[in-house]
């Protein structure tokens, strides 16, 4: 073979074309294929004419780049993306869109060293680099460049014809079909993580226009508590990535709350449903106010907590992930894995390092206080990372973070620990508000998790799949709340009624206005009919002293 002979570069957006359709979509493929079941010719025929489009498209798309200097570089940047973003469609199920990128853009090292697996730079190596060595040892004679422009003119006038005659006919099959499974076009790769870079952009910039918004300006305490003598801390736990389903308090077969399940008066509600499936997503819409229906994504906008410090609350961010998504900007904030942690190893982001320190800061803090611990909870997929050894109470487990490497058992084995563990520290935060109570300062918990988890159901691991799309396991979270009995006292919240209403379905919608009910903060951001507890709440204004 005579390497030397120099190629048309037509011929090299053929083939880099051919190798993406073929090699690159294996998992669309196996996908469209699997959803479409198809019966008879004409059914084949569709498959046949996406087959036609998809590589027409492909092929005129990196034509555009084929000209000297450009292709190969990007072509080879093509191909390493496109072979990452085939490791997590192949490996974890995930589909790549907007809310993707955004979750890439929030992820810390930390996390992003967790994926890094040995199997993802094989893909990268195997399925990026070694055909982009492949291109780059071909020599490829190009055009001067206006011969080259009536080349590449005279071929789209060619192909796009021909896509429009083999499509015209199907369009209705077409439509029908990728309307039923507009997830497959996620899959699709590189048109996924395309689309979603420009959907992720045009976001940003609309929402950085009108970012900064002041927003509840009018806060203020309600007339019955200049009144009030003593302060009161509330507790507000914002966990990761724990499923309702997992919760051994909402009826999960294995014991996996054997603490908070004997703590009495701890109320659990067992209907509650986050507002996304990423933490990107439903953290600032939790503390966003506006609910999931009014939420729109973007740094800046003021929430909850700028109103609680405008209404003179004292607020304290504890942090034991990467970020608090930009909810916490303008808010004392503590990292609590140390302030140079780079990675998380073991030890230092567990999250009962939210514990230490907490009595002393709990004394130090002026007036009513609200205090937000963001825990790293069941953050996968290096579940194991999240517990320490004697937390291990469900064996094997998986201790790997490429899941290919262990049974699906052992993955949900470690994903219990997890949310064991996360039983322990909430059990733990209980048991020293307790002491504060006791103390003579009213406290209140608030545990809630930002989305669920997929656990390998239908073949699907993480989270983050399109809110329509994602399976119940993935928004269905656990919420427990407590309120120590100087609380109840004060704030007139029966806790036995919260009690009976704890079935009702609720979701991250009510977070916001519930803890602004709680702390008797009044602003026209806040609706009595997304609290929890405005129900429940004794009809007498009257201070209770003792
Ligand atoms: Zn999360």
């Amino acid at each position: 073979m005579h390497l030397r002979t120099p190629i048309r570069p037509e011929m090299a957006v053929v083939c880099v074309a051919a190798y993406f359709l073929a090699a690159l979509n294996a998992a669309f493929w196996r996908q469209f294929i699997g959803a479409l079941a198809p019966q008879d010719a004409h059914e084949w025929v569709f498959v046949a004419a996406i087959a036609i489009t998809f590589f027409g498209l492909l092929s005129l798309f990196f034509s555009v780049f084929a000209i000297p200097y450009l292709f190969k570089p990007v072509m080879t940047l093509f191909l390493l993306l496109t072979a990452a973003a085939v490791y997590f469609i192949n490996e974890y199920g995930v589909v790549i869109d907007a809310e993707m990128i955004r979750n890439i853009t929030h992820t810390d090292t930390g996390e992003a060293y967790d994926l890094l697996t040995g199997k993802l730079i094989l893909y990268v190596v195997g399925l990026g680099l070694l055909p982009a060595i492949v291109l780059w040892v071909l020599p490829i004679a190009y055009r001067p460049f206006w011969q080259d422009l009536w080349f590449k003119t005279k071929a789209t006038a060619l192909v796009l014809p021909l896509i429009a005659l083999v499509m015209l006919p199907l369009t209705g099959t077409a439509m029908s079909f990728f309307r039923e499974n507009r997830m497959l076009l996620r899959v699709m790769t590189p048109l996924n993580y395309l689309s979603a870079i420009v959907t992720y952009g045009r976001g940003s910039i609309e929402t950085g226009a009108v970012a900064a918004k002041p927003y509840g300006e009018d806060a203020h305490k309600a007339v019955v508590w200049p009144g009030r003598e003593r302060r009161t801390l509330t507790v507000l736990v914002i966990g990761e990535t724990a499923r309702a389903q997992n919760f051994s308090l909402n009826g999960y077969g294995r014991e996996t709350n054997p603490l908070l399940s004997r703590i009495p008066g701890l109320i659990n509600y067992t209907q509650v449903h986050s507002c996304g499936t990423a933490t990107a997503q439903s953290v600032p819409c939790m503390f966003s106010g506006r609910g999931r229906a009014g939420y729109r994504p973007g740094a800046g906008q003021e929430g909850l907590l700028h109103i609680l410090q405008r209404a003179g609350i004292s607020v304290l961010w504890r942090e034991n992930q990467g970020g608090c998504a930009g909810v916490c900007k303008g808010v004392p904030t503590e990292n609590a894995g140390g302030s140079n942690r780079k990675l998380f190893e073991l030890g230092e982001s567990l999250d009962e390092n939210l514990l230490t320190g907490l009595a002393e800061k709990i004394d130090a803090m002026q007036g009513d206080a609200v205090i937000v611990l963001h825990m790293m909870g069941s953050h996968g997929p290096a579940y194991y990372k999240r517990y320490p050894e004697a937390f291990e109470r469900f064996r094997p487990a998986c201790k790997d973070s490429q899941f290919s490497r262990c049974q699906l058992s052992e993955i949900v084995n470690s994903y219990d620990n997890t949310i064991v563990y996360t039983d322990y520290v909430l059990a733990k935060l209980i048991e020293l508000l307790a002491v504060q109570d006791r103390r003579g300062l009213p406290t209140a918990m608030i545990y809630v998790s930002d989305h669920g988890e997929s656990l390998g159901e239908n073949n699907v691991y993480l989270h983050g799949l399109p809110y329509a799309f994602a399976p119940d396991v993935q928004k269905h979270v656990p919420m427990v709340m407590w309120l120590s009995p100087k609380l109840q006292a004060e704030s007139r919240v029966n806790a036995s009624c919260l009690e009976h209403r704890r079935h009702e379905p609720v979701s991250h919608d009510n977070f916001f206005h519930s803890v602004l009910g709680l702390l008797g903060v009044q602003t026209t951001a806040y609706d009595p009919r997304l609290d929890v507890f405005a129900s429940c709440r004794g009809a007498s204004p009257m201070l209770i002293d003792d």
